[in-house]
């Protein structure tokens, strides 16, 4: 059974009445509930965890980790980003969430500043599958509308996406690539912008459905390990014009 650890910045819900309303027990067992119903194995881990939750041990046992985080970014420890990137490296699959964008573990697998624009203005967001066929967008209809959302408009300092899956359209009027998916030597990457923390985003059903297909996407596949570095031939060569400084 693919396992999930879904981790979370778990500050603002414990600040702040608005958010705590909409997510009472956190952003993160909203999101692990709607994968357990989707039947993954979920743990949740947050920041104030020791090590924030994420221990070798942990991410040895993880297929897909979810990243949530916004105001505390900077309080994620090299040496934890560290793990995690080199766990990404190695097949763990990660779905990066809406202000994740700024986390340190994307925009390293990212290479670039990954800043946006962004208003909170409680405006609709329209979520276009420009990529039906993707396993992602299985059981989608043509769109998803969000009633209350935050805007993120490009241009979103990204590398061009392996696959682009979702197009947002805002109210406002903006556009946004918002379901990308990468991969990052074994692993697999999905960024999936919705999920402000004072609008209930994660409780939505289209969108607790995205970030199911998306573990399923993003978890490791069966695919054969790479061997590096210098390689015996495996047909006959002729080595005598080698030219190799032993
Ligand atoms: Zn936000």
């Amino acid at each position: 059974m693919t396992q999930v650890t879904v981790w979370n910045e778990f500050r603002h819900e414990r600040d702040s009445e608005v958010v705590a309303d909409v997510y009472p027990d956190g952003i993160h067992a909203v999101i692990a509930d709607a994968l357990a119903d989707a039947g993954f194995e979920t743990r949740t881990a947050t920041l104030d965890d020791p090590e924030h939750g994420l221990t070798e041990e942990v991410l040895d046992d993880t297929d897909v980790l979810t990243w949530w985080g916004h105001a505390a970014h900077d309080e994620v420890r090299d040496e934890i980003v560290d793990r995690v990137h080199e766990r990404v490296l190695d097949g763990m699959g990660l779905l990066v969430l809406h202000s994740g964008h700024y986390s340190k573990i994307f925009t390293r697998l990212m290479g670039t500043s990954c800043s946006l624009k962004w208003r909170e203005a409680a405006e609709t967001e329209r979520l276009w599958v420009v990529e039906p066929s993707h396993p992602i967008a299985d059981g989608l209809g043509e769109y998803i509308e969000i009633d209350d959302a935050e805007m993120y408009g490009e241009r979103f300092d990204i590398p061009a996406p392996d696959t682009l899956v979702f197009t947002s359209w805002f109210e406002g009027g903006e556009v946004f690539r918002s379901g990308c998916c990468y991969r990052r030597g074994n692993g697999r990457v999905f960024y999936f912008r919705p999920g402000h923390e004072t609008y209930p985003v994660y409780h939505d059903e289209a969108i607790q459905q995205v970030l199911a297909n998306a573990v399923e996407w993003a978890a490791p596949g069966d695919g054969p390990t790479p061997e590096f570095g210098n390689a015996d031939p495996i047909e006959d060569i002729d080595e005598s014009d080698d030219r190799t400084v032993h």
